[in-house]
């Protein structure tokens, strides 16, 4: 068993789990709410977390301040979408102060981008630097079937007013079967011409939503093959402390990530862990492990007992995933939806 809430040689505190991953990297969903319904990832007539069960902006900057004294380095706020939270800005504004003691390396947050032309000079002010904007298609009509409603202009102008403001931008798409397969490539030239990074990601089975996770999944390395017959990728060995691989696309200059939980279970260099807007410890997305942090984190004012239930659960990480999707497995995986889970 390795030393669960030590310290690094040099007296930095890390956290270790049983298989020897040190756990740098927190992903907090700071609301399951969204102004979209990407149809895999919400049913149209979603319920919500009453609001009285989340956690308010102070106890979510506690606990994330919790996690980086015990070593983590890289904080992504998520959801649901993190921009529709009332006053989020002052959760990162708190939390802003990490980056400057040099205790977090990074801030940063994946969006729907919808919301984005409101709030990205006030991120950049904030501390942040780069963010992942989700995006699975240039059509607008096809981004407003996907969303249900949404208007691609919004998160278009999003993403300019991001770059504008001086954040690296990162595009995140689904794969999504027979709806934006054939479309990859234009959003590879399209996301690398403006000198973003596209990363693919495998749709997973999360939730309960309408229609079968069959109708939607697409192996990734089917993707791959294809552009190969197009493209000249090149492996690079980089990792940006996510799941991705990446590789590089001679033609375009840009760079290239594939999140393949299906295809290729990435979990033997894990160093993440999850916590939903209600205090809830996922130590791994793909299992149904869980430890409640709010009552801890409740329980006392200071964080003693908060950072043994912390441990204990690190202590408890398992080693990976198992995702299936095939027509005996047509069900969730998981039971929570990603918007909860924090993707
Ligand atoms: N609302 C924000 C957004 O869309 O970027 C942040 C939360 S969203 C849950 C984070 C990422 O998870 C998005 O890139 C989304 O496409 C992805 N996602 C949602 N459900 C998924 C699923 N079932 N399988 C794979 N990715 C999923
Ligand atoms: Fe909302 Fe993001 Fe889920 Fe789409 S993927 S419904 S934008 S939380």
């Amino acid at each position: 068993m390795n030393e669960l809430h030590g310290s690094s040689a040099n007296g930095a505190p890390v956290m270790t789990d049983p298989f020897g991953r040190t756990i740098t990297y927190l992903r907090v969903s700071v609301t399951d709410r969204c102004d979209l319904r990407c149809f895999y990832c919400m049913s149209e007539d979603m319920t919500f977390l009453p609001k009285a069960d989340l956690l308010t902006l102070e106890e979510l900057d506690r606990l994330c301040s919790a996690f980086i004294a015990k070593g983590v380095k890289k904080l992504r706020l998520t959801g649901g979408e993190p921009l529709v939270r009332r006053n989020v800005m002052s959760l990162f504004r708190s939390l802003s102060r990490h980056l400057e003691s040099g205790a977090l390396n990074e801030l940063t947050l994946t969006t729907n981008g919808s919301q984005l032309v409101n709030f990205a000079s006030q991120l950049y002010e904030c501390g942040v630097r780069r963010i992942n904007v989700s995006l699975d298609t240039l059509d607008a009509n096809k981004f407003r079937s996907i969303t249900r409603w949404g208007d691609i202009e919004k998160v278009l102008a999003g993403i300019e007013a991001a770059r504008a403001a001086g954040l690296k931008v990162k595009i995140n798409a689904v794969a999504l079967k027979d709806l934006n397969e054939d479309e990859i490539p234009s959003l590879m030239e399209w996301a690398h011409g403006k000198g973003m990074d596209l990363t693919l990601i495998e749709v997973m089975p999360m939730g309960d939503i309408v229609g079968g996770r069959i109708d939607q999944y697409v192996p990734l390395s089917m993707i791959r093959s294809r552009l190969a017959a197009q493209y000249t990728l090149t492996d690079l060995d980089e990792s940006s402390g996510g799941p991705a691989r990446y590789v590089r696309v001679s033609e375009t200059g840009g760079k290239l990530g594939l999140i393949t939980p299906m295809t290729h279970n990435f979990c033997e260099s894990c160093n993440r862990v999850r916590i939903t807007c209600t205090g809830t410890l996922h130590t791994c997305l793909g299992q149904e492990d869980a430890s409640d942090l709010r009552k801890p984190l409740r329980a006392s004012a200071d964080n003693e007992l908060l950072a043994a239930t912390i441990d204990r659960a690190i202590g408890l990480k398992p080693k990976g995933h198992d995702f299936i999707i095939d027509r005996r497995h047509n069900r969730p995986g998981v039971s929570r939806h990603m918007s909860v889970t924090g993707g």
